[in-house]
């Protein structure tokens, strides 16, 4: 995303913000007035945050089935990759699991989302009314065994019948199928294969060039979105976004400072106070640029030069790192659908809460590492576990400053993998498996 997109979007934000807060002000507590702002609000605000909604959602399917079959096309023949790609893969999924169960824990115990009256909800989240039941009966419902409903919800009988019903359940069976073309077309490379890999970046460059447009949109959007809101729940949004955001930053922090300090002394043997302070530019570049990818020069040479990590496994796992280990993105996705479920009123089971944690660390590796790179995967995640996809809206406006943290985060990941794969790695090995690219 454009830096001054985002500074209109803050712009969006606030003003939507100020404006709902005063017209809830203005009414007070005349019911009349309630129902006739409640009336614009449903008759001409939302109907324009939806316009920059759906032209957001209609590029989910596409850049989902492309990111994710060209993320893991990517990582080749895990043959061909061998002892050091397995074990990146391997450390990197634990590491992304681990920050997003960090998250959920954090969002069930502070419950950011819960902070607004349910009289106050009442009537403004209808539609999500509806859905609730048809999808906690797939989630957990009926007759059929734990194992039984888990196959059908991960392995689709019919990818397209899944597309169709992506957004009412069905996400995860979707991007199942696009994990396993990925890994087909990674095992059979041939010529013919190579044009299909042209036409997926293809299709993944004009995704992301409509997600672009879409959010060009996104500063009007998210004003009437943020008005929406505030209007009809009054100052309580207020506190309730706050709580959001210091719950992402609260988790992002135990993520950075517990789990990887005590991941670096256990499993890689490294002093964590001396890697923070060697890391410090790249700390700096991932926050000012939002973007792993445009920070991977710096973390290279960081690696190389102040961490002593050989130049073959700082090149494999750092460039393999900056798409596909985003640790903080995983836990900002899951905090994100939780936060959400909440305001909402979505009842979570544990079973879905599982399911947001398996799609957030499918999100994170499907996420490009530019800014805002996981803006439209949150919405498949939403609503698989049957959450709005609306409600990216009431977080876009803070998405900013969350996006700047959370790179970070995703960052030192890729840091600790590589100290983690170079403290196992054997030289000569290295050097021997080195002139094979990832
Ligand atoms: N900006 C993040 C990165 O580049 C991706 C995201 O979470 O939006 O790592």
């Amino acid at each position: 995303m454009k830096r001054n997109v985002q500074r209109w979007i803050l712009m969006g934000l606030v003003f939507g913000l100020a404006s709902g807060l005063l017209a809830n002000f203005l009414v007070g507590s005349n019911p009349e007035a309630q129902k006739s702002l409640k009336d614009v609000v449903e008759s001409y605000i939302q109907p324009v945050g939806k316009i920059f909604l759906r032209l957001l959602f209609m590029t989910v399917l596409p850049l989902v089935f492309s990111c994710l079959a060209l993320g893991v096309s990517e990582l080749g023949n895990l043959r061909e990759l061998g002892r050091m790609g397995v074990k990146t893969i391997v450390f990197t999924l634990l590491l992304s699991a681990t920050s997003v169960g960090v998250g959920l824990l954090l969002v069930n115990v502070i419950q950011p989302g819960k902070g607004i009256s349910s009289e106050l909800k009442d009537g403004l989240f209808k539609e999500v009314e509806a859905k609730k039941e048809e999808i906690s009966q797939k989630a957990g419902g009926g007759q059929v065994s734990r194992l039984e409903s888990l196959v059908s919800s991960f392995i689709p009988q019919n990818p397209v019948a899944s597309a169709v019903r992506a957004f009412d359940g069905e996400m995860l069976s979707f991007m199942f199928f696009a994990l396993i073309f990925g890994i087909a077309l990674g095992a059979c490379r041939s010529e013919r294969t190579g044009a299909l890999t042209e036409l997926l970046k293809g299709l993944y460059d004009v995704s992301m060039w409509l997600v672009g447009f879409a959010l060009g949109l996104a500063p009007v959007g998210v004003a009437a979105l943020t008005f929406s809101i505030a209007a009809l729940l009054g100052g309580s949004i207020l506190r309730t976004l706050g709580a959001y955001v210091l719950t992402v930053l609260l988790g992002l922090a135990i993520q950075q400072f517990v789990v990887y300090s005590l991941v670096l002394r256990v499993a890689c043997g490294v002093n964590a106070l001396r890697f923070f302070s060697s890391i410090r530019p790249v700390i700096v570049t991932a926050f000012s640029t939002s973007s792993s990818n445009a920070t991977l020069p710096t973390t290279l040479h960081v690696a190389r030069t102040s961490l002593g990590i050989p130049a073959k496994v700082a090149n494999f796992v750092l460039t393999l790192g900056s798409t596909f280990n985003q640790n903080g993105t995983a836990l900002f996705e899951g905090v994100t659908v939780l936060f959400l479920a909440q305001l909402y009123g979505v009842h979570l089971t544990l079973d879905q809460q599982v399911q947001v944690l398996l799609m957030s660390v499918l999100a994170g590796v499907g996420t490009a590492g530019v800014p805002g790179g996981s803006i439209p995967l949150i919405v498949p995640v939403l609503v698989s576990v049957g959450v709005p996809g609306e409600g990216i809206g009431v977080i876009l406006g803070v998405d900013r400053f969350l996006d700047m943290c959370r790179t970070v985060l995703n960052v030192t990941g890729d840091l600790v993998a590589a100290q983690f794969v170079a403290r196992g790695e054997p030289r000569m090995e290295l050097s021997a498996r080195a002139e094979s690219p990832p």
